[in-house]
């Protein structure tokens, strides 16, 4: 069984259009045409000039948020068919900038699922407890509970799509990386979630990423662990060498 080695940049809010194209421009030849999955989450101004300069490479383009209506009176909102027709190929979804700062819940997160499978995006769904949570030994109870609200009742096809990302909130930005033994564990958790919502055969086909400062030199032994399959890279994916080496590093592990 193989799920595959994913590793996904997360720019955020950093890089116009241009600083994309460039971006793009400036990675190394052999990560752009990596035979593992390299997939980039731009912002959504930067989505198009970054597909166009990603064509004839293996890269997938991204965004990193997305309305759960399919069009409607929202102003500022996004929905899934924009983003797809600019060129994005998945979405972030359930970040915890996005459950911290704008005050998402479980419950909308999963209408977003919803919508992004409907509408032919590949969500990258995000969970993860915070340095609180952690200290009072509740990690657990967090990724269970976000892995049951944010994934109930998908149709096993629709299941199948999903990717699950680890973040644990107090590795984000903070140059604290979960080590891969507390990051395995967390991830073989999470699987065990979902077999039992969806069972065994396809919580075995499910990649988990791991997310929180993720470097070139600390990539390798996360995704050694078997159930880690990836990362995804905040901070050190803004600079087109580090994140070719962090995708190269991958590569070389499987
Ligand atoms: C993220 O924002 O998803 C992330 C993992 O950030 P960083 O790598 O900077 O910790």
């Amino acid at each position: 069984m193989s799920r595959g080695i994913y590793v996904v940049g997360n720019w955020k809010m950093y890089k116009t259009a241009q600083q994309a194209a460039d971006y793009i421009d400036e990675l190394d030849p052999a990560a752009k045409t990596s035979s593992i999955s390299v997939y980039l989450a731009v912002p959504f101004t930067s989505i198009h000039p970054a597909a166009r300069a990603a064509k004839g490479t293996h890269l997938v383009v991204g965004a990193q948020n997305m309305n759960d209506a399919q069009e409607g009176a929202f102003t500022g909102e996004i929905a899934a068919l924009m983003l797809k027709e600019a060129g994005a190929e998945f979405v972030i979804l359930g970040h915890s900038e996005r459950r911290r700062l704008f005050g998402e819940t479980d419950a909308f997160i999963h209408k977003k699922i919803q919508r992004a499978l409907k509408d032919g995006l590949r969500p990258i769904v995000c969970v993860g407890e915070d340095a609180q949570e952690r200290e009072e030994r509740l990690t657990e109870d967090v990724l269970k509970k976000q892995i049951a609200e944010c994934l109930a009742s998908l149709d096993e096809e629709s299941m199948k799509q999903v990717v699950l990302a680890y973040e644990p909130v107090w590795a984000i930005g903070t140059g604290k990386s979960a080590t891969a033994e507390i990051a395995e564990s967390a991830h073989a958790f999470c699987r065990q979630c979902i077999a039992e919502l969806y069972g065994e055969e396809t919580a075995e086909l499910i990649p988990i990423l791991y997310g929180g400062s993720v470097k070139p030199d600390t990539v390798t032994h996360l995704i050694e662990q078997p159930d880690i399959d990836g990362v995804l890279v905040g901070g050190a994916s803004l600079d087109p060498k580090t994140f070719s080496e962090i995708v190269l590093n991958s590569e070389s592990v499987k």
